[in-house]
């Protein structure tokens, strides 16, 4: 812009002249310009050196440069810019505000504002001493819309922005696979495309949930999705000082069913098996697939006993279920290792995960298609003895003695 302000005024394009060039003449005026926009290059190519050095730009270095360049602008239109046309530089400014606003915040924002009142100030103060500028009043009224324009502008601006962060935290949650946070679509009065790219989001929610936390063959929750679901019922536990349980289920000898009927059948007697998990698990409890033919149920506000009920009942829908993928009087039975304990830290989950996979372990030893509860000193008691078990009724083991409760 200062170059071509230098041109147009040297072929006489802008014919009227500035304060400064009917104070020191053409040519002084236009050399200062030069020096000027020589002198801002020079600092900005310092700047950037440094920023490249120290591979990190600081605020403060960006607010110098802003003021750099609002400076320079000022200057520009002292040395250049008739006083009737000082308006123009305002229209620059507005530039200014929205970059300063978008990238620095609002103390930035009003530094500028600050800087542009106090240059135009004595831009008019300057005209009006020379006698170039008889009303100065209406300029400062000039001011004083600008400002109000920018200031809304601004606020309108840094509202957008605040916006338009809360949608990219919503994603950043997604994207780690947690769905529970939803852009706040009522909060916005008026809707404009941040709106509708929320309430898209919205909508895609439940879908991206759905594939992101849900095993597709199974119908359960996978992996993440336990884990997710975990948290917020552990923290809910915590919250209510209540008991969680965790059942490991791991179909017995499903190798056999893939030898016997082929891997494709083998699937969909996994699709069956999710199927019948959820149908005979509670609502609140939460059904996940976590291996080949290995399922966890998490059961919150359960104790040992409620949770040896719900897997008695795991292992008697099994029984009894006829699978429609199979030959009417194949059965097929599981195998169970419960754990539970008082919610009192967010590790108990994690806890309870590890010891129901002890307790299944020891009920495949002992035999299959019986629950175990976990008990303190239960690797010791596994190390290959089936004492306990043949003491056992011949469907479940039964231990209590955990002493964490
Ligand atoms: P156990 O009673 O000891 O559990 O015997 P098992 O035969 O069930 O043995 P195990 O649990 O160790 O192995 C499960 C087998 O399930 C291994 C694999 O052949 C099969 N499997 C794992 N994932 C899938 C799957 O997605 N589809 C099918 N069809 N089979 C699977
Ligand atoms: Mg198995
Ligand atoms: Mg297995």
């Amino acid at each position: 812009m200062g170059f071509a302000a230098v041109t147009l005024k040297w072929f006489g394009v802008i014919s009227a002249d500035s304060v400064a060039i009917a104070t020191i003449g053409l040519r002084p005026a236009l050399l200062a310009v030069l020096g000027l926009i020589v002198g801002y290059l020079g600092f900005h190519a310092l700047m950037r050196g440094w920023v490249a050095r120290r591979r990190r730009a600081t605020l403060r270095l960006a607010m110098a440069t802003i003021a750099s360049d609002i400076v320079l602008l000022f200057l520009l239109v002292f040395l250049i810019t008739p006083p009737e046309h000082y308006e123009r530089v305002l229209l620059v400014c507005v530039f200014t505000v929205q970059v300063t606003q978008m990238f620095f915040g609002w103390t930035a924002t009003i530094a500028n504002l600050v800087l542009v009142a106090v240059g135009y100030t004595m831009l008019i103060a300057f005209a009006a001493d020379a006698g170039r500028m008889p009303y100065p009043g209406e300029e400062l009224w000039t001011l004083a819309l600008y400002a109000i324009g920018v200031t809304a502008y601004a606020a309108l601006q840094g509202h957008l922005t605040k916006r338009m962060r809360n949608l990219v935290r919503v994603f950043a949650k997604a994207q780690e696979g947690d769905f529970s946070a939803q852009y706040d679509e009522a909060a916005d009065q008026m809707p404009d495309p941040v709106t509708i790219i929320g309430r898209a989001y919205n909508r895609m929610r439940a879908h991206l949930e759905a594939i992101v936390l849900t095993d597709p063959l199974s119908g359960c929750f996978n992996r993440r999705g336990l884990n997710q679901l975990a948290e917020r019922e552990v923290s809910r536990a915590i919250r209510g000082k209540k008991h969680v349980a965790v059942l490991a289920i791991d179909v017995d000898h499903f190798k056999h069913i893939n030898d016997e009927y082929g891997h494709l059948t083998g699937d969909e007697v996994i699709r069956e098996v999710g199927a019948l998990l959820r149908e005979t698990a509670r609502e609140v409890d939460v059904v996940a697939r976590i291996g080949g033919e290995e399922f966890t149920i998490l059961a919150p506000d359960s104790n040992d006993e409620g949770a040896l009920i719900l897997a008695e009942r795991v292992m008697q829908a099994f029984r009894s279920h006829r699978f429609h993928s199979l030959p009417p009087e194949r059965r097929i039975t599981t195998s169970v290792g419960v754990a539970a304990a008082p919610a009192r830290d967010d590790e108990v989950a994690k806890t309870l995960l590890a010891r129901a996979d002890e307790a299944l372990y020891v009920a495949k030893r002992s035999g299959r298609d019986r629950a175990v509860v976990w008990h303190a000193g239960m690797r010791a008691f596994d190390a290959g003895s089936p004492g306990r078990a043949r003491h056992s009724t011949p469907a479940m083991i039964r231990t209590v003695d955990t002493p964490h409760e």
